[in-house]
């Protein structure tokens, strides 16, 4: 790459960085998400280079976005919040449920010690791959698959994020929740009256807390047929 191109990259970079500043600033702080290791990853990692082309001016904004198949990319600060509730850090071994295209990834990477990330869509798993390559993440495992079964060989699990709306907790994923670890799952209908659930594995059992009201795609696969 040349001199003018860097230049330009850097330029380009720096004027994402400000969005990004102002997207946590009002977005995340303001809605009373304050984990600095939280705040951080959102503040690092490049949202519009998950996104087509065609959506990347809209990337730093206050919403979802579709992005294809019907499929869309979680409204920054559901992202946010999301990876607070997790309680993850440093040495923490995650499991993620839809990659679709791979940003709620990234930022638990920027967190935790290792993400393993589980996606059905054959397209969405091979683009988020690339992506993520091409983004040097090194401590991210992703497989093609339902991830209602979870990833069992790679269990227990410090936390694990559903960002897709499943109709009860899948038994399997209860499963591979170590003692001490979070889950965070949206539970509910195809489109509507769903709740954040967040589970917890203590030494004398498991606490379940209802957070707040989310709009997710529906878990799909055997586990979950669609009705
Ligand atoms: N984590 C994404 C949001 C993904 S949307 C983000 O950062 O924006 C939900 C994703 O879950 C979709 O890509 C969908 O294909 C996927 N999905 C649905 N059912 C699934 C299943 N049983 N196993 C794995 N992925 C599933």
């Amino acid at each position: 790459m040349g001199l003018f191109s860097k230049k330009h990259k850097r330029d380009a970079d720096m004027d994402h960085a400000a969005e990004r500043k102002r997207m946590v600033d009002e977005q995340i702080i303001r809605r009373n998400v304050l984990d600095e290791r939280v705040l951080t990853a959102m503040q690092t990692v490049p949202r519009h280079l998950f996104l087509p082309g065609r959506y990347r001016a809209s990337a730093y904004e206050d919403g979802p976005l579709s992005i294809g198949h019907e499929q869309t990319i979680s409204q920054p600060y559901i992202v946010a919040s999301m990876t607070e509730q997790l309680e993850i850090g440093p040495d923490s071994r995650v499991l993620e449920i839809g990659t679709g295209c791979g940003y709620q990834t990234a930022v638990l990477a920027e967190i935790a010690g290792n993400v393993f990330s589980v996606e059905i869509v054959a397209e969405l798993h091979q683009a988020a791959k690339a992506r993520l390559h091409q983004l040097e993440y090194k401590n991210i495992h992703l497989q093609l698959g339902d991830g209602s079964m979870g990833w069992e060989s790679e269990s227990p699990f410090d936390g694990i994020i559903v960002t897709a709306a499943a109709k009860h907790v899948p038994e399997n994923l209860l499963k591979q929740l170590g003692v001490g670890g979070t889950m965070v799952i949206p539970i509910g209908g195809q489109y509507d009256n769903q709740r954040l659930i967040k589970i917890t594995r203590t030494q004398s059992g498991l606490v379940t807390e209802t957070l707040y009201p989310v709009r997710f795609v529906p878990l799909v696969g055997d586990s979950f047929p669609p009705t």
